[in-house]
């Protein structure tokens, strides 16, 4: 496979960083600092994408209303993912078929549609009957009848291949993936990050480390007596048995949001169904057979020709979610030297958060990230 980015030459006195999770996030910043010069290990437990990266919607996107400053960073973060797609024709694990959504019995997305126009949001309002004239695959009959918002400009990730095409830039600058290691903790020396041990009892020494392990990083915090807030619920993903079908767009609808992937299957999710999950302990969830039926019963309901769906898949876990709802990215205060990123929408920020992150480690001061730094909960609990 291509890099696609130039390879830096090994330079002599250039910062080692340890990167703990081998999901979108770990991988992104990994690779973005091996292709700015330092030497970089990625220590992850389990195998790469074994996360909330192999079990995500992963929809590109910044629809809807938000703070100005997160709307910036995730429209940012598509346009990245175009660079990507130009630079490396992976056309196979990005797409940007445009996102439909409508909205549920008494609801409107009127006032929606009107504030993306607002700010600039590629955004088209359609009747039921004019959606198959910009998006095929998407039965007519199923579509609110006041109509639906129709984003052209947004996409999907498909994140497992995105990881591996990011540890392909990572190992081609040099750096290494260290899989299967059990839990990793940063070391702290002095109020300073000094590396990481591994539960197999391995060291490796770092002037930075950069933590990025997904749900779990309010927990890997409080371990160094710092407090994340945290509302990472557990999620559902099903993915299809492969059919031909000829949806493209991601489709957002009131029971049920769903997508194509590379492999000729569909993913779903909904929020009705992650309720329906059963959690025995934390890491032992069981998916009732109903809610899957359902789930695919909505899918199928949604698709032109209304086909039958199979389940080949399901992931289930926690979907990080910080407790404002918004980004935490950023070096700690407590901690000199230990950079943390745990976010929702880690599909749409992968990239950029990666180099944002990657440049900070490496010394510069991003004013993007400015709203985002973890000492917003420190400020606001004093
Ligand atoms: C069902 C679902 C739907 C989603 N939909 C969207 C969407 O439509 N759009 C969007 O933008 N985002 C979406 N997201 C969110 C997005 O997928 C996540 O924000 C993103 O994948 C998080 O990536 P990550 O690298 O932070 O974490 P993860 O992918 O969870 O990776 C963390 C890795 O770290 C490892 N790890 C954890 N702790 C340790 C430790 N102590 N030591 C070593 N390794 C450790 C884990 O095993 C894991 O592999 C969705 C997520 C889910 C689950």
């Amino acid at each position: 496979m291509s890099t696609a980015f130039p390879v830096p030459a090994p330079r002599a006195g250039a910062p080692r960083v340890v990167v703990v999770g081998g999901g979108v996030l770990g991988a992104s910043t990994a690779a973005h600092l091996a292709r700015a010069g330092a030497r970089v290990d990625l220590v992850t437990e389990a195998e790469v994408a074994s996360g909330a990266s192999g079990r995500s919607l992963s929809w590109l996107n910044s629809a809807g209303a938000r703070t100005d400053a997160y709307h910036l960073l995730r429209t940012v973060g598509i346009d990245r993912y175009r660079t990507f797609l130009a630079r490396t024709g992976l056309g196979d694990r990005v797409r940007f078929d445009g996102g439909l959504t409508w909205a549920g019995p008494g609801e409107s997305h009127k006032e929606r549609h009107a504030h993306e126009l607002s700010i600039g949001y590629d955004s088209v309002w359609l009747s039921p009957g004019e959606v198959a004239a910009w998006t095929p695959g998407v039965d007519a009959a199923a579509i609110a009848q006041e109509g639906a918002v129709f984003n052209p400009g947004e996409g999907w990730v498909d994140l497992p291949l995105l990881v591996d095409a990011l540890l392909g830039q990572l190992r081609a600058a040099g750096g290494e993936v260290h899989t299967g290691t059990g839990r990793a903790v940063p070391l702290v020396t002095g109020g300073r990050a000094t590396g990481v041990r591994t539960a197999s009892g391995r060291t490796f020494p770092a002037d930075a480390v950069v933590l990025a392990t997904g749900p779990g990083v309010p927990r890997d915090l409080a371990g160094l007596g710092v407090h994340v807030p945290d509302s990472s619920p557990v999620s559902l993903l099903l993915e299809t048995r492969p059919l031909e079908h000829p949806l493209r767009a991601v489709l957002n609808t009131p029971r049920v949001a769903l997508r194509p992937t590379p492999r000729g299957t569909f993913v779903l999710d909904s929020g009705w169904s992650e309720e329906e999950v059963v959690v025995h302990a934390e890491g032992e969830y069981e998916v009732r057979g109903s809610t899957v039926e359902g789930l695919l019963a909505e899918a199928s309901r949604v698709l032109a020709g209304n086909p039958r769906l199979e389940v080949a898949r399901r992931g289930v876990g926690r979907k990080p979610i910080p407790g404002d709802g918004e980004p935490v990215a950023g070096a700690l205060p407590e901690v000199v030297g230990l950079h943390v990123l745990f976010t929702h929408s880690g599909a749409t920020l992968g990239l950029v958060l990666g180099e944002f992150t990657a440049r900070e480690v490496l010394g510069e001061r991003v004013p993007l990230l400015e709203p985002f730094r973890p000492q917003r909960f420190a400020t606001a609990g004093s």
